[in-house]
């Protein structure tokens, strides 16, 4: 299975556009179309009943994505959020110098500094991507936040797109302290977009200019880090099962490669089509956070704990979830090519759970009454989400659609249903009855009408 198939299938079956077509796109912009949509709004209320409303330990929030900038001092962002980047003198082409170095050499750069990163370029004849030159020019910072003029007057009118959503949280942390009654452990959830510069955005959407983030801070007494943070990695491994994907890896960052206020970083990765990559984190990040915010604003960030008597700032714990990169995880897992009978389908087996259409429902043809009656089963079958009303083109070609699509499974009305077959099962007339068609097996049952939404909870919906 390669990345073409899988960009060729987001485009034919409306799951991914690239962005500004009309004007001969723009680089690594997509636009979701309507199944890609449907797919990454169940993902995202899934999350949010599994981690949020079904936790009594976590509540949510929706902050700004321009926050005030004094926020990305404190964090940390405006002075070191940085990639190294490097030109080609020949060619103008402009990269990751550390991306190009692991890449050629399998040589991890983390941590060293610029004139490091270019001593190892030269010391191993790092090639240009483009041209195959070796004449680069000096190894540059590069600050990955979009930056943006504020119309307000003020000393430095400059603001940042937000290029993660944990930052919120930080900022409202006193405010749900004083307002809703949490005690430790607890978290704080935020979905939405984030922004980055990133010199060498691809791989579809695995790496974006703009992404969603599905981000909880979760607040923790000190001594507790350790046993929470096992039980978060446990809870992302289940989110991973919850969702259908398999082939995920931990991987624990090396401790000399951790960022200063990091103790302890572990990955989950995913075997993408162009090499296992990260597809969520879980950092514990000290009490680092709260102690920057509480410098720079000069506001006290500290909670009363009852069983010292003290005040205390907590620790942190940040488990964080990429929106686009489960949306192509999951394409990449539930991609199947299989031989049928009548030459080869293409499928996508995604769990019920997710998957943009839940049922489709088919009319042999609209005629005869048929079409009103798939409308009627439509009805019904809707209480499972978002359902389809198929009626154009062959039956067996309406089946390869939604098998593209990924729907479970296909409801036909045909003749029998009207009672205007002479069609029986065992001396029993078929009136009122529709078939069935696991998108999996390929199995068809025929089942009455009055007993079809039970049927399709217990085999589909339920499981
Ligand atoms: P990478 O090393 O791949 O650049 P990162 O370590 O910078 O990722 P984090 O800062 O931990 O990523 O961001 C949290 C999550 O946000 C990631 O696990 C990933 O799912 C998602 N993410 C980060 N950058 C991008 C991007 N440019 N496009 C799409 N998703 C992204």
């Amino acid at each position: 299975m390669n990345m073409d198939k899988i960009v060729s299938l987001a485009k034919r079956r409306g799951f991914a556009y690239p962005g500004s077509e009309i004007y001969g796109g723009f680089a690594n912009s997509y636009t979701y179309g309507p199944y890609g949509v449907e797919l990454k709004k169940n993902i995202k209320d899934l999350w949010w009943k599994t981690f949020v409303q079904d936790r009594p330990d976590v509540v949510g929030i929706d902050g700004d994505i321009i926050l005030h900038p004094k926020t990305w001092k404190a964090s940390g962002h405006l002075d070191n959020f940085n990639d190294q980047m490097v030109d080609c003198k020949k060619c103008k082409t402009r990269v990751r110098a550390d991306e190009l170095i692991e890449e050629q050499c399998k040589i991890e750069c983390e941590g060293l500094s610029n004139e490091d990163v270019k001593k190892l370029m030269q010391e191993n004849n790092v090639t240009c991507p483009k041209c195959g030159a070796v004449d680069w020019t000096d190894v540059r910072q590069f600050n990955l936040m979009f930056s943006t003029q504020m119309a307000k007057t003020g000393e430095d009118d400059t603001a940042y797109l937000r290029p993660e959503t944990a930052q919120a949280i930080f900022l409202e942390f006193k405010n749900i302290v004083n307002t809703m009654r949490v005690k430790l452990p607890f978290g704080i959830a935020q979905i939405g977009k984030a922004f980055r510069n990133e010199i060498t955005p691809g791989n579809f959407i695995f790496r974006r200019l703009e992404f969603e983030q599905m981000e909880i801070e979760y607040f923790i007494f000190e001594d507790s880090w350790e046993k929470l943070f096992d039980q978060w990695l446990r809870d992302m491994k289940s989110w991973c099962e919850l969702i259908g994907l398999k082939k995920v890896h931990e991987r624990e960052h090396a401790k000399e490669k951790l960022s200063h206020y990091s103790k302890r970083t572990v990955d989950l990765e995913f075997d993408f089509p162009f090499g296992r990559k990260e597809l969520y984190g879980l950092a514990y990040r000290t009490d680092f956070d709260l102690g920057q915010h509480e410098t720079h604003s000069k506001k006290e960030l500290r909670i009363h704990d009852e069983a010292s008597g003290k005040k205390i700032l907590p620790h942190v714990l940040e488990p964080t979830w990429g929106v686009d990169r489960t949306v192509l995880a999951l394409l990449c897992d539930a991609y199947d090519e299989e031989k049928v009978e009548d030459g080869e389908r293409v499928v996508l087996h995604l769990a019920p759970i997710i998957a943009p259409v839940k049922v489709a429902v088919m009319p042999l043809m609209k005629k005869d009454g048929m079409g009103e009656k798939a409308q009627e089963i439509f009805d019904l079958v809707k209480v499972f989400g978002n359902c389809e009303l198929d009626d154009g083109g062959s039956i067996g070609k309406r089946y390869r659609r939604q098998d593209e699509i990924g729907t479970p499974v296909c409801v036909t009305v045909d003749y029998d249903t009207m009672g205007k077959s002479v069609e029986t099962r065992h001396g029993v007339s078929l009136q009122d009855t529709v078939t069935i068609r696991d998108r999996d097996t390929m199995k068809q049952e025929r089942v009455k009408i009055g007993e079809l939404v039970e049927k399709l909870r217990k085999s589909f919906f339920d499981k």
